[in-house]
């Protein structure tokens, strides 16, 4: 999934836009492959648990060696800023095609101050979408994996991630407080059965 999600951000891993490519390149990249192992390790819950303190120290010391790799392999992240748009207008551009000027706030983990600043696109952008700014210039759509919108549980602007949808709500929650919301905008559902459909 995680690759599927990250190809869809990027639409050209092999380019490698914001890191991308490097480590979801393919099923065999380094963030992939670990992910796996993670999952695969999880999944021995079921029946293939540690049996004795020593097997649990083993897999445990084999699961942070993993993590510590992971961590590594996503390290690209920290050139990505996640900005929020919040007013989009077309304007006249130099080709005399339109540009896309957008106001966003930045947004800096769970700290609730988010500064504006003033970007122009030549691509079209929305209003209201969580953009990955990547090394100063490349600027990804990260809608509807990521959705901005206001916490019912503490009143702050948050970051969230669909943890699950179904016919008429989406279960969002919150990436930097874990604070959960349930979302029943038919737009956002719309998008995310659009997003995760063709995964
Ligand atoms: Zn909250």
């Amino acid at each position: 999934m995680a690759l599927e999600v990250a190809s869809s951000v990027s639409n050209d891993l092999q380019s490698d836009i914001g890191g991308l490519g490097q480590a979801f390149g393919d099923a065999n990249s380094p963030a992939v492959a670990l992910f796996g192992s993670l999952l695969e390790e999880r999944n021995r819950i079921h029946g293939d648990y540690p049996k004795s303190d020593f097997q649990f120290r083993q897999r445990l010391g084999e699961a942070e060696g993993i993590l510590r790799e992971l961590l590594d392999s996503l390290s690209f992240l920290a050139r990505w800023e996640i900005r929020y748009s919040e007013s989009i207008e077309p304007i006249e551009g130099d080709n005399g095609k339109p540009d896309f000027y957008g106001t966003f706030r930045i947004l800096r983990g769970d700290n609730s101050d988010w500064d504006l600043v003033e970007q122009i696109s030549s691509s079209p952008l929305y209003r209201g979408r969580a953009y990955a700014l990547v090394d100063g210039h490349i600027l990804l759509d990260l809608h509807p994996y990521l959705v901005v919108r206001d916490c019912p549980v503490c009143g702050a602007l948050e970051v969230y991630y669909p943890n699950s949808f179904g016919e008429g709500e989406a279960n969002l929650k919150s990436i930097d407080r874990g604070h959960p919301q349930v979302c029943s905008d038919d737009g956002i559902l719309r998008q995310l059965r659009s997003a995760f459909t063709s995964l």
